[in-house]
């Protein structure tokens, strides 16, 4: 194992460079796909009652081959340039992947949030906003922002008031940002989005019994054993949903500050209650403290799911990991180095740029709806019902049977705003799961599924410079 392992833009380009290899590339085109379009830095003060903090904040957009360009806003003490260039990059393969008609960007502000009131919050998000909006870092057309590790949707609403006050006029001005409250033009399901996606990227992965024999599993996925690193927004929804929906087994998850262990499995709503009011996840009812938290990851279970900060999987542990399957929610939470070991040893990766994009496919969805200015099934809503009642109607006439209430019921439901955002998200975690799987399974060189989404990704944005001419 090599001693230092990659940064997190070394590691994508070097991810990037080795789909390449595999793929039939004009001379240069690589080099611009893997080059950052344009990044801005900017420091601003503002002052508080003991006197004045100067932040500073980041943009990337890294690629503006379809616009408007789509990513994060991080707000974290250790976000660097480098960091946000690497997470611009991961969006750019993400969205092509997913089909999501979108470049890639990313921005973060240095800060803890958590060390401001929420008066100061909102005082640094509208400030950060105005400077990014003043050089066109932010729009609707261009760059459309959404939130990330230490954003939520309330710094949404504040950044698209921000928008609209500086541009009264611009009549899609609510779709620039997107993971907004649902009361200011937001969709249901934004927030839960990227852990559902892991949860349907998941159920596709083992619908597929050939993939699970490569992974050297049996099985569906109810009763697998699960640890999670990270009960944040992503991490617990993924961990809750798999608990609640597919019987899965939280076995271990793992804190900034604390670490926790059950044979038995976790109730994931219990432990998150617990988590808010105490602040660390030591002392919960019928669990083991891990002493040295990060060796939580190396604890025996079926599925390991990264879903905190990057870099987490190094050549440091990734040899100790016995998870038969790394399920990625995390952003680049696996180094090259590690990558690469952990290819050779067989333990299968679902990677992040497909597994985590569940977030970004919805923000899709609420940026179209805040384009066309109407809520998804609000025309058609009523009509289904409809059909449905006379189709059962005609049933029941034809067969002379009373169909049941709740068969009733569920034949004439017609679905509302949330079902459809989970069967676009669904359909797209599917279809993706399968094009990536079909691509590793049909060619020799394609040893594991990242590299296979990246050749995926690599060659629809190619295909895009190709005809719209460079
Ligand atoms: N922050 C999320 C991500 O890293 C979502 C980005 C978006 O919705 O634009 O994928």
């Amino acid at each position: 194992m090599p001693k230092k392992d990659s940064s997190a833009l070394e590691s994508v380009n070097l991810m990037v460079d080795h789909a390449c290899s595999f793929l039939n590339m004009p001379p240069g085109l690589i080099e611009q796909i893997k080059t950052t379009n344009s990044v801005y830095q900017v420091s601003f003060p503002i002052s508080f009652e003991d006197g004045f903090h100067v932040f500073t904040g980041f943009c990337a957009v890294h690629s503006e081959h379809r616009t408007p360009s789509k990513g994060g806003i991080r707000f974290s003490e250790t976000v660097t340039l480098e960091e946000i260039e690497a997470l611009a990059s991961l969006m750019t393969f993400k969205c092509s992947l997913v089909n999501v008609p979108f470049g890639g960007s990313k921005a973060g502000l240095k800060i803890n949030p958590k060390n401001y009131l929420t008066p100061q919050v909102e005082r640094i998000t509208r400030r950060f906003a105005k400077e990014l909006i003043k050089r066109g870092f932010i729009n609707p057309s261009q760059n459309v922002p959404a939130p990330d590790m230490g954003t939520s949707a309330r710094e949404m609403a504040w950044i698209a008031d921000v928008y609209r006050s500086q541009n009264p006029h611009d009549v899609n001005g609510l779709g620039c940002v997107t993971g907004k409250p649902v009361s200011q033009s937001g969709i249901p399901g934004r927030e839960e989005s990227t852990g559902r996606g892991v949860q349907y990227g998941l159920r596709e992965f083992f619908r597929h019994k050939q993939d699970l024999k490569t992974a050297g599993i049996k099985g569906s996925l109810g009763g697998k054993k699960v640890i999670i690193q990270g009960l944040g927004k992503v991490g617990y929804h993924a961990a809750k949903f798999l608990q609640e929906e597919d019987d899965v087994k939280v076995v271990g998850i793992l804190e900034h500050n604390s670490a926790i262990y059950s044979d038995k499995g976790f109730p994931i709503e219990k432990v998150k209650q617990y988590l808010s009011e105490n602040k660390t996840l030591e002392g919960f009812p019928k669990s083991e403290t891990v002493k040295n938290r990060e060796t939580l990851l190396e604890q025996p279970c079926d599925i390991l799911i990264p879903a905190a900060m990057g870099g987490q999987i190094t050549s440091k542990n990734a040899s100790k990991i016995k998870a038969r399957i790394i399920a990625e929610a995390a952003n680049a939470p696996t180094t090259f180095e590690a990558d690469a070991y952990l290819k050779k040893k067989g333990t299968i990766i679902i990677p992040d740029i497909y597994l985590n994009a569940g977030g970004v496919v919805v923000s899709y969805f609420e940026w179209i709806k805040n384009i066309s200015h109407i809520s998804f099934g609000r025309m058609e809503r009523r009509l289904d019902e409809k059909r449905g009642e006379d189709i059962v109607k005609a049933i029941e006439k034809a067969t002379n049977v009373k169909i049941s209430k709740d068969l009733k019921r569920e034949l004439i439901y017609g679905a509302d705003e949330l079902d459809l955002v989970r069967s676009g998200l669904d359909d797209t975690m599917r279809v993706t799961y399968q094009q990536i799987r079909e691509r590793f399974h049909s060619s020799k060189d394609m040893a594991d599924l990242r590299t296979s989404c990246y050749a995926l990704s690599l060659e629809k944005i190619h295909k895009t410079y190709m005809e719209m001419g460079v």
